[in-house]
């Protein structure tokens, strides 16, 4: 039995544990763990993906919130080499804190999708140094995520994820292969880090950050509108840029050149 239906799920924990043992397997083979992995889990809930690694890496660490899974979780791997349980709310959670002598970790989940956005924007911004992530969402984030510019779903995450990793959408799972079903499709994604970012500490992509949801908070309206307190129509030319563009035209190396401009005022 892969899900214990004895544990109500919590809609809270936006709780939909995967039970499809097919699917699971082919997540497994997409992370591909390796023996000197150190692999990290956001929300092992009933361990479905936990199993399918764990014995595989050399080190696993797991950051549960729901502390009714936590004593079985213990349990179950307590025969394991090298297992960890971080019992707490992974959005509060410092990632930089897991990095051994600063070598990168690999991260992996079936997020909450009720926290998938905020929880990705924390990750991003919390300097750890991570080689890898690979994480189920829902379809429609994860689509934001690896959408292009000029299309309808490009937005602040599609700039923000893209500007600190490669995005890529590995492939669809149905609501059947979860207990409870969610009423969405969800997808594997898979995010690659840059080797190097262009903009050179927090402060700087905390302005980027702050710049594009400008740009995006009025969809319709022109760049030259909704960054007039950032810049002038002149200084966004400068960027080669046209000011008469909307947000979603704009690549992630023209938000980059906008932020430039602003903080060199
Ligand atoms: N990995 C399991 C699977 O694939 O069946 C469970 C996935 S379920 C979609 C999400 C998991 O994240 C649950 O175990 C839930 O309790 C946990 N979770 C929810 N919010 C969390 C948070 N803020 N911090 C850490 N874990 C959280």
């Amino acid at each position: 039995m892969l899900v214990d239906k004895s544990h109500a799920p919590r809609k809270r924990f936006g709780q939909n544990f995967l039970h499809d043992a097919n699917i699971i397997a082919k997540i497994g083979k997409s992370i591909n763990p390796k023996d000197t992995d150190h692999m990290v889990e956001i929300g092992p809930g009933q361990a479905a993906l936990t199993a399918e690694v764990a014995d595989h890496v050399g080190k696993m660490e797991v950051i549960e919130i729901d502390r009714d899974l936590v004593p079985r979780l213990l349990e179950r791997f307590s025969n394991h080499h090298d297992f960890t349980l971080h019992e707490c709310d992974a959005l509060k959670f410092d990632f930089a804190s897991l990095n051994i002598e600063g070598q990168p970790y690999r991260l992996i989940g079936n997020l909450p999708y009720n926290i998938s956005s905020p929880l990705i924007f924390h990750i991003l911004e919390s300097g750890a140094n991570i080689s890898d992530m690979t994480f189920m969402l829902q379809k429609e984030v994860v689509d934001r995520m690896c959408a292009p510019p000029g299309s309808k779903t490009y937005g602040r995450l599609s700039v923000m994820v893209q500007y600190y990793c490669s995005a890529h959408r590995l492939f669809i799972v149905p609501p059947g292969a979860f207990y409870p079903p969610p009423k969405v499709d969800s997808a594997i994604v898979r995010l690659e880090p840059h080797a190097e970012r262009a903009l050179s500490n927090n402060e700087e992509e905390k302005a980027m950050s702050e710049l594009v949801a400008a740009a995006f908070s009025q969809r319709r309206k022109t760049i030259r509108n909704t960054l007039k307190k950032w810049l002038s129509a002149d200084e966004i030319e400068a960027c080669g840029i046209e000011p008469s563009e909307r947000a979603e035209a704009i690549s992630v190396a023209g938000f980059i050149r906008l932020t430039q401009a602003y903080l060199a005022k």
